[in-house]
């Protein structure tokens, strides 16, 4: 019975495929011919940068273990929660102090890492644009408020542990998430102006379409604000954020200055969707979930690892044990890294089809999925996807924007067209690393 039920499925999929409309253009060979614009030396480029990345992750958690186990075993943990109970006393205070001193020993550790994967590879792949003093001055702002945001998370969490016994990773995650929330909301007026200046997008046709596409699909939104992406890399990003009376529209002078009129439409649909699609509260449910679980494993390795008040500690609550409960925590997320980069990956695939349809943009899609491809491998293979990426791959968004093409133009929604890019057309990065000044966008002209 049960084979019946598969062969009638099985008949279905293949009756449909054959019932399959016939398409102006083959999808498959106009993605293939927008991916040959890069040529092989970007592509050789963009897959070695992306590859390494991997290993790059590797690295960070293993270190970020390693330093958590030395402070561990050589007795330097127990030390500073003895000293901290001698003078500040309080438990709060105590975890606070603890939570300073851990983050503050690893981030100074830690740093000639972070200095090569953030400042010199990024140079090394002509991504950068900072000076050294000028990376250094926002690292060391970024460190200072995640050392004190980061602290003060860790104190409220330990007082959580202590409160709730064993149920703590119930309500830790709940908390977690709380300060995840009031940081997603504070962060774009209070944390984003310390990095770029916000200012209001000039006048034009550009933002007027910007707007009346945000207005079409229900975002409360009268203003589009540029920033200054330029001043730390040549990466072209943009973001709707904010609720109801917040709300903000906001673009990369970057993907001004490189992307046609249609391709920034197309970003700007892509952000749209993400809005209105409540997807920081979808992500925050899911991420929620996870976290749930990862500190309901924290709770069961760290009972194990430190059973017999091994390296002085007393309990999981007890501060002396915080780099532990972190090394775990990292191991864990480390491990369920896929588990999170598919639960983003789900949510970007949603807001890119919803891209496509608000922008009806196909070739502007193609044209920045490629612009990103500067700093993310196109075609990677299947497991490859499903472990590393928290976004479509180039291959996938391209194939996507083609796809949607052929059948508009098949139902008579668009002209009839080439499928493939316009005549001549080539990644910008890929024209200057030959020496020449790439034409500029149509949307640059507009400015
Ligand atoms: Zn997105």
């Amino acid at each position: 019975m049960r084979l019946l039920v598969w062969a009638a499925f099985a008949a279905a999929f293949t009756a449909g495929a054959a019932h399959a409309a016939p398409l102006p253009f083959d999808p498959e060979e106009a993605t293939q011919a927008w991916l040959a614009t890069m040529g092989p030396e970007a592509t050789a480029r963009s897959n070695s940068y992306f590859e390494g990345g991997y290993w790059l992750d590797l690295a960070d958690s293993a270190l970020n273990i390693v330093v958590a186990m030395l402070l561990m075993v050589f007795g330097f943990a127990k030390g500073v929660r003895a000293g901290l109970e001698r003078t500040v006393k309080f438990y709060f205070l105590v975890a606070f102090g603890m939570a300073l001193f851990y983050i503050l020993v690893s981030g100074v550790v830690t740093f000639p890492f972070y200095y090569y994967v953030g400042f010199v590879r990024e140079h090394q792949f002509g991504l950068a644009t900072q000076t050294f003093a000028e990376w250094f001055g926002e690292y060391m702002i970024g460190f200072a408020l995640n050392l004190v945001i980061g602290a003060l998370f860790i104190a409220v969490l330990y007082l959580i542990i202590r409160a709730a016994k064993s149920a703590w990773w119930i309500w830790g995650a709940g908390v977690t998430l709380m300060f995840m929330l009031v940081l997603i909301m504070l962060a774009p007026v209070y944390l984003a102006p310390l990095f770029n200046t916000y200012t209001p997008m000039q006048e034009g046709p550009l933002k007027t379409e910007i707007l009346h596409m945000a207005q079409a699909n229900g975002v409360p939104a009268s203003d589009v604000s540029v920033f200054d992406v330029s001043r730390q890399t040549n990466r072209v990003t943009a973001n709707v954020s904010g609720f109801a009376g917040t709300t903000r529209i906001a673009l990369s002078d970057t993907l001004i200055q490189r992307a046609s009129t249609d391709g920034v439409r197309e970003v700007m649909g892509h952000e749209i969707g993400h809005y209105v699609l409540r997807h920081t509260s979808s992500i925050l449910v899911m991420l929620g979930v996870l976290i749930a679980f990862a500190f309901a494993f924290t709770h069961l390795l760290f009972g194990w690892i430190a059973r017999g008040e091994r390296w002085g500690v007393r309990a999981i609550s007890d501060p002396a044990g915080m780099p532990l409960f972190f090394a775990i925590l990292t191991f864990l997320f480390t491990v369920a890294a896929p588990v999170q980069n598919n639960i983003i990956r789900y949510h970007e695939h949603q807001a890119d089809i919803f891209g496509l349809n608000a922008s009806r943009a196909p070739d502007g899609f193609a044209e920045t999925a490629l612009l990103l491809s500067e700093y993310r491998k196109m075609s990677p293979g299947p497991l490859e996807l499903w472990a590393f990426y928290d976004h479509p791959s180039g291959y996938q968004r391209i194939r996507m924007a083609m796809d949607w093409k052929a059948h508009e133009m098949a139902a008579g929604r668009i002209p009839v067209g080439p499928g493939g890019p316009p005549e001549g057309w080539r990644p910008d990065f890929v024209v200057m690393r030959e020496g020449a000044t790439p034409e500029p966008s149509p949307a640059a002209a507009l400015d």
